[in-house]
């Protein structure tokens, strides 16, 4: 995945913005602003990691709690060499309106820890996680904050947190995580939950803007946790999967790719790039293809002014969080292009975060079948409270879905109180 291309500070700025221009609209009352858009509590954390070579490092580690006024926080765990305070504390606060804009039961929370997993072992990974885990242990737990897989965080990361927090506290806590393998109490469906309500939000815009999904045109920008597995559900689906790209760069190929042999092609040699008969392209390059559909699915800040003009695709589907800037959102809306937002369009992943933590309380089982079945009526629900939003106001997608957000989180704050 590209870098990013805004500052945590910037990406921070952005998630205000959006945050009072949905306040705005719904006239909210100036204490409640304040208070929505300062983090409930933030725990910075040094971490400090025997090497394999027996070297000791220390990172940065991080825990945003943001709003826990609808239930518990909730939200992944990333581990990136730019992580930063102000990042995380972006990512938590979109958290919040994205566990609305679906109505799960759950606040918003993000962590992240400065580092970069391409160049450690998997033991030094385990060590510095165990180690994170015990830090946060204090904050987290399985009725107050949830944390979940994020950018280069996986299963088996999901798997360390689980096993320390248990052995800390004497008992099995399954649900303080989610994202678990299967065999840990996981749930069937949620690795690849986030591009299926990725696929599911495609499949509603493309009704709604009159684009049929056979043949359609996508374009991909990421192939990890989202973009591989929204690549093969869309391929199922009929669609035409034109190009794709992971952090090294793109490949284009206009027949159509198939995004299995594509994944196995990953798989051997690290990267997308040098596929069969697809021609080479970059990251930048990439988002630039004419298509129907552009999924951005790696990092923040990959749209913005400098690029937003040349965007061919007509409609955006946000895979990754926060990739369009507020300047590039501004542009597009000016050429017409249709952005189905973050908080609704990837919402996927924290859904069946839901329905694992409901499996894991209640010491129920679902199949794979049962939990995309729900997963999907949860978005398309989500997907026409948000089109209601659209036509009630007359906004764009993401305006509307903030609004519908910050609605519900207030309602919330307003039948509670503040205590005491
Ligand atoms: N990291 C994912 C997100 O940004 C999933 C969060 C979760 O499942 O809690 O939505």
């Amino acid at each position: 995945m590209s870098a990013s291309s805004v500052s945590g500070k910037e990406f921070l700025e952005s998630a205000i913005k959006q945050f009072e221009e949905a306040a705005d609209i719904l006239k909210l009352d100036e204490g409640l602003r304040e208070f929505l858009k300062i983090p409930k509590r933030t725990l910075i954390v040094s971490i400090p990691v025997k090497m394999d070579d027996g070297s000791i490092r220390t990172f940065m580690g991080v825990r945003v709690q943001h709003s826990s006024a609808r239930g518990p926080y909730k939200g992944g765990i990333r581990y990136h060499p730019s992580v930063t305070v102000e990042e995380v504390t972006a990512l938590a606060m979109l958290m919040t309106w994205k566990t609305a804009v679906v109505d799960l039961p759950y606040g918003g929370a993000k962590g992240g820890v400065r580092c970069n997993p391409k160049e450690m072992s998997n033991s030094e990974l385990e060590r510095l996680t165990r180690r994170y885990t015990a830090m946060i242990s204090s904050i987290i737990g399985p009725l107050t904050d949830i944390p979940a897989p994020d950018v280069y965080t996986d299963a088996q990361t999901m798997a360390w947190i689980m096993d320390t927090y248990s052995q800390l506290k004497g008992e099995p806590t399954p649900a303080v995580v989610t994202g678990k393998p299967v065999s840990l109490g996981g749930s069937e469906g949620r690795a690849e939950a986030t591009s299926y309500g990725v696929a599911v939000c495609v499949r509603e815009s493309a009704k709604k803007f009159d684009i049929p999904l056979k043949n359609a045109k996508i374009v991909i920008q990421g192939y990890g946790n989202v973009g591989s597995y929204a690549a093969e559900i869309l391929h199922d689906w009929g669609a035409r999967i034109i190009a794709v790209s992971d952090s090294k760069g793109g490949i284009l190929l206009k027949d159509g790719l198939n995004p299995y042999k594509v994944m196995e092609h990953k798989k051997k040699t690290g990267s997308v790039v040098n596929f069969a008969d697809a021609k080479n392209l970059t990251n930048e390059e990439l988002l630039e293809i004419e298509c129907d559909f552009l999924i951005p699915a790696a990092l923040e800040g990959q749209i913005h002014k400098g690029n937003a003009n040349n965007i061919k695709a007509k409609v955006i589907v946000e895979g990754a969080n926060g990739p369009t800037t507020p300047e590039a959102d501004r542009i597009l809306e000016e050429k017409k292009v249709k952005v189905i937002p973050d908080i609704l369009a990837n919402a996927g992943g924290v859904t069946v975060s839901y329905l694992e933590w409901v499996q894991n309380l209640q010491m129920f089982r679902w199949t794979k079948e049962e939990v995309l079945k729900k997963l999907e009526d949860k978005i398309v629900k989500a997907f026409n409270d948000v089109l209601n939003h659209v036509e009630k106001y007359r906004i764009p997608f993401r305006k509307a879905a903030m609004v519908l957000a910050v609605e519900r989180v207030a309602d919330a704050i307003n039948s509670r109180g503040i205590w005491p």
